[in-house]
């Protein structure tokens, strides 16, 4: 810092700064070894709202309030004992005070000027309320966000039940009638009658276990199972992907590697991915010939901290138009479809600090089927 130039003393006694040191819109005061005050600035006596005679002559304290009122007293006495600098040559936040008791926070930054044997110090006051309110506003507007994704979410997971919902309990009408039909026909189809029967008790155990997971998933909301492994939260869904597998005929391969890194994430909702993914195979595979209906789904470490699954289908492959859609909510090529699925995977993926995607198992052509997959950073990535 400079050398301050001697400001001409009115004959009032009020000492006046150079018109530029007035220009400033921040808060300069001069103040000798003791901390008192000894000029200022015009944006002092607008920041605080005392007259330039009630500050020249007081306590540098006079302007703050709680622990910072002494504080700086005490740091100036401090250097001038030890020379060693608190606040001097920094910047450091305090709690000031107006005339009239109202407090601010604000922004101080001191610098010693020596001329001679003189010492002084240099304050500039920066008023920090208007800056505050900003990070304020900022820090309401992200939690805003987080919760009308949350709801999002919520409301994706509600349209996704329905949709899930929606075929065990087609299933269910459809035996149902068809039982009432037979009845009427008076004809002897007991036989018939229990085979749907018995389709009505396990599609009904179908329903059950999607409502099951739905409430698992919103139960355990931001559960967050440290240290586990891909493998054993895979496996805990296997049988309910083969049950969708089997019903139509496809050949499910399962291979997750036994010695990948452990991983932190919510098991149920990376089961609701894996599921999700099985789920669209299937329904990608409606028209690929029995032989070749198989779905792999594979999991390997693809980067030192990222782990990687894939779905892998030969089904009808993504095409050029619906590639650019098929993330975005309510996007369906399905008579029946909700377009939730993926848009809904790719929120649960991204939250755990992972990426998913797709592409045609051939470049060429999307007559190959499809692979889907996500990725998870290991423990010591996240
Ligand atoms: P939905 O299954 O209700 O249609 P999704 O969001 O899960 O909703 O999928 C959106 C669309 O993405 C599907 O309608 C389909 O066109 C496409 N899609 C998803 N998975 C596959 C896949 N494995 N192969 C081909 N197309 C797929």
């Amino acid at each position: 810092m400079t050398e301050t130039t001697q400001a001409p003393i009115e004959p009032s006694g009020a000492v006046q700064l150079d018109p530029v040191l007035d220009a400033m819109v921040e808060s300069m005061i001069v103040i000798d070894e003791q901390g008192l005050i000894e000029r200022i600035n015009k944006a002092t006596t607008d920041m605080f709202g005392y007259t330039t005679e009630e500050l020249v002559g007081q306590s540098i304290g006079l302007l703050m309030t709680g622990p910072d009122k002494s504080h700086h007293v005490d740091y100036l006495e401090r250097y001038r004992k030890t020379g060693k600098k608190r606040i001097i040559g920094k910047g450091r936040e305090v709690q000031a005070q107006r005339k009239d008791g109202t407090k601010f926070p604000a922004d101080i930054a001191v610098g010693e000027v020596r001329s001679g044997k003189l010492i002084r110090f240099v304050g500039l006051i920066r008023d920090l309320t208007e800056h505050r309110q900003v990070e304020e506003q900022a820090l309401r507007q992200r939690e805003e966000m987080v919760n009308v994704s949350r709801l999002s979410m919520m409301g994706e997971m509600a349209a996704a039940m329905a949709h899930e919902l929606n075929q065990p309990l087609t299933a269910i009408a459809n035996y149902a009638a068809a039982s009432i039909r037979l009845l009427k026909q008076n004809k002897d189809s007991h036989e018939d009658i229990l085979g749907a029967l018995e389709e009505i008790v396990s599609q009904t155990h179908r329903a059950g276990e999607v409502i099951r997971r739905t409430r698992n998933f919103t139960k355990s909301g931001e559960a967050i199972n440290e240290g586990t492994s891909l493998k054993k939260i895979a496996a805990q869904i296997r049988s309910l992907a083969e049950l969708d597998t089997k019903a139509n005929n496809i050949r499910l391969n399962w291979n997750i590697l036994d010695d990948l890194p452990p991983i932190n994430v919510n098991s149920v909702q990376i089961q609701q991915v894996i599921l999700n993914l099985i789920r669209n195979a299937v329904d990608a595979m409606q028209d690929t010939p029995p032989d070749k209906r198989i779905i792999t789904v594979r999991a390997k470490l693809t980067a030192p901290q990222q782990i990687r699954l894939e779905v892998r289908d030969e089904g009808s492959g993504v095409s050029e138009n619906a590639a650019k859609d098929i993330f975005n909510t309510f996007f369906t090529t399905k008579t029946t479809g909700m377009g939730m699925g993926l848009a809904i995977c790719r929120t649960i993926v991204r939250t755990h600090g992972g990426e998913l995607g797709f592409h045609n198992n051939n470049r060429y052509t999307s007559s190959e089927g499809a692979t889907f997959f996500f990725t998870i950073p290991t423990q010591v990535n996240r």
